[in-house]
Order: structure tokens, then sequence, then C-alpha cells
């Protein structure tokens, strides 16, 4: 009995872990929200970001066949602006940064970078050309210089500080006793939903890559924090192609085009005061927006009474 046991016990923990790699391999999958489909052509090259232009082209996509999530979308970003998509959640706002990414493929139409076709370059030169503060930053159980510096790995512990500086989160490294040092993460020290943004800022600033995607990168903070680090990303946009994703439509009354998503299609675009002069959908959203600081502001101020 006992020498038949120990095999199948053994087999057990081999099959455990196996179906533990699946779950990580299948987690993994889930993080990068990657279509494992996706690969590079036969003699792909690599990408050359002259200006930085991007484009979308009558770009139509679905995750599944039947259920479209964009209709025919084009719009330009042009070398060094900033365009910003708003609209209701569901609308396929982060769809339009995954498709930029690649890590899906549009059915129809295409995305363009400086004229070249995002299918036909490598998809480490894509990835390279572009940085990414998502909704939910994840680090790496490491130090927070290895975290920043996954941004540009021959950076210097000066170019690290630097960084870190302009993403506001320096003082804070800092004033731990680790400094750089410090491991976070899981099984590290526990950064609030603010530091771990910071700090996928700061990775991004040392990356200075000249396209950039700001998915909602300020939505789960408290405004104090939102305005502290919308300094920080006005500061690395500056220059660069930027698509900005936004929630919180305060921040993107700067950009040089609003494109309001509904349904899979742009129903409105155009600069913050010409879509708020035109009293549509961007209007009632701004103007509910505000309603809803202004009720906010007023029992803040309630309660300080108490
Ligand atoms: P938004 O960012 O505007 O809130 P998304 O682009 O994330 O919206 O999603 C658009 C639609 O696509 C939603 O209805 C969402 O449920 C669906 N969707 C998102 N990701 C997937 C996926 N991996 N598989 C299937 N459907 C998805
Ligand atoms: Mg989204």
């Amino acid at each position: 009995l006992m020498q038949l046991s120990i095999p199948l016990n053994f087999i057990g923990f081999v099959y455990r872990e196996i179906r533990q790699a699946i779950t990580d391999i299948e987690q993994m999958f889930d993080l990068l929200d990657v279509a494992p489909e996706v690969t590079d052509r036969p003699g792909a090259k690599p990408l050359k970001v002259t200006q930085g232009h991007v484009r979308f082209d009558n770009v139509v996509f679905a995750y599944e066949t039947d259920r479209p999530i964009l209709k025919g979308v084009t719009f330009d970003i042009p070398a060094g602006r900033t365009v910003a998509v708003v609209g209701p959640s569901g609308a396929g706002k982060s769809t339009i940064s995954r498709l930029l990414f690649r890590f899906y493929d549009v059915r129809e139409g295409a995305i363009l970078i400086d004229g070249q076709d995002v299918r036909d370059v490598t998809q480490e030169s894509l990835r390279a050309a572009i940085g990414m503060v998502p909704q939910d930053t994840v680090l790496f159980n490491d130090t927070i210089a290895y975290n920043i510096r996954y941004g540009r790995p021959d950076a210097s512990q000066e170019d690290v500080r630097r960084a870190a500086e302009l993403a506001q989160i320096a003082d804070f490294i800092e004033s731990l006793p680790q400094g750089y040092d410090t491991v976070v993460g899981e099984r590290g020290l526990k950064l609030s939903g603010g530091e771990k943004q910071r700090v996928a800022i700061a990775r991004t600033i040392l990356k200075a890559p000249p396209i950039l995607i700001l998915d909602e990168a300020t939505s789960a903070l408290d405004t104090h924090t939102e305005q502290e680090i919308q300094a920080a990303l006005d500061q690395v946009s500056r220059g660069r192609t930027t698509l900005v994703i936004a929630h919180r439509l305060s921040t993107v009354i700067g950009a040089d085009e609003i494109i309001v998503l509904r349904d899979g299609r742009i129903a409105e675009r155009g600069t913050h005061g010409a879509l708020l002069a035109a009293g549509g959908l961007y209007a009632d959203m701004w103007n509910r927006q505000r309603e809803a600081t202004e009720a906010e502001e007023r029992l803040r101020r309630a309660r300080e009474q108490d």
C-alpha cells in the first residue's frame, strides 16, 4: 500500500503543479488582456517612428463575432498632440487602447503609426514605442528601483530618481527605510492605488516613449491625489502623441480633440469649448459631473461643520 500511495501522491502533486501553471498562464493573459493568436507576420519589420502620427482608419472590431464593439471608428492623433476618448462605461474606450497596442487585431480597417500598419511591424518594436499607464497597475514583486527601471533597464540611479521626482513619488520612496531598494508587490510593501500609479508614471517617464496611452490613469484617486498626478501626466505627455481615456472630464479639458464614443461609434467630436457650446451628449455629461462634484463638495463642507 505504501508503495502505491507514494506514486499516487506524486501524481497528485504533479497534477496540481500543472494546474497551477495553467492557471498562472491564464491569469497572465487576463492581466495583459492579450489574445495569444496575435503574432508577428513573416518578415515583419521594426516600426520606424518618424513623427508619431497615429491614425485609426474605419476600425471595426468585435471580441466575439456576433457582438461588434467598434463599428467604424476614424480619427487621427497628429504627432505630439493629445486626443481624449470619453463616453459611457462599456462604450469601447479601453478596446481602442488595446488595439493600438495590438493586443488584438482589427476586423476591418487599419491602425497606422506614421503610415505603417501595426499588423506589419514587430510587436516588440510596437510596444517599445508605446508607453501605457493602465487603470490598475500591477507591480513586480521586486524593488521599487526595479519596477521603475523596467521602463528602461539601462537607466542610471540618478535617472530613476529624477523620474520618481517628476511622478511625485520620490519623497515617499526616500522616506522608506530601504528607499529605492524597498521590495513592493504582493509579497512586499503594499502600495496604495495612487502610489502604484505614480510608480507606473515614473516608469513611463523613464521609458520616454514617442506615443503614450493613459487609460483612466487617475480615475481611482481622490481629487487631491488626482491633481498631483495630473501634473505629472501633463509633464510626460508634453510633446508626445497621447491618447487619453478619461472618466473624469476635468482631466480632458486641454485635449486638442475630444471624441465622444457611444455604441461603438463616434457620436461627437471637438474641443471642450466647442462641445459644450454644441449642447449635446458631452455637455450633458459635463453638467452631470459638475453637479455631482458640487454635491460632494457641499457634503464635505457640511461634515466639516459638525
Ligand atoms: P470601456 O473602456 O469604454 O468601459 P471596453 O472597451 O473595456 O469599454 O469594453 C467594451 C465592451 O467590450 C464591453 O461591453 C465589454 O464587456 C466588452 N469586452 C471587453 N473585453 C472583452 C473581452 N476580452 N472579451 C469579450 N468582451 C469584452
Ligand atoms: Mg475602460
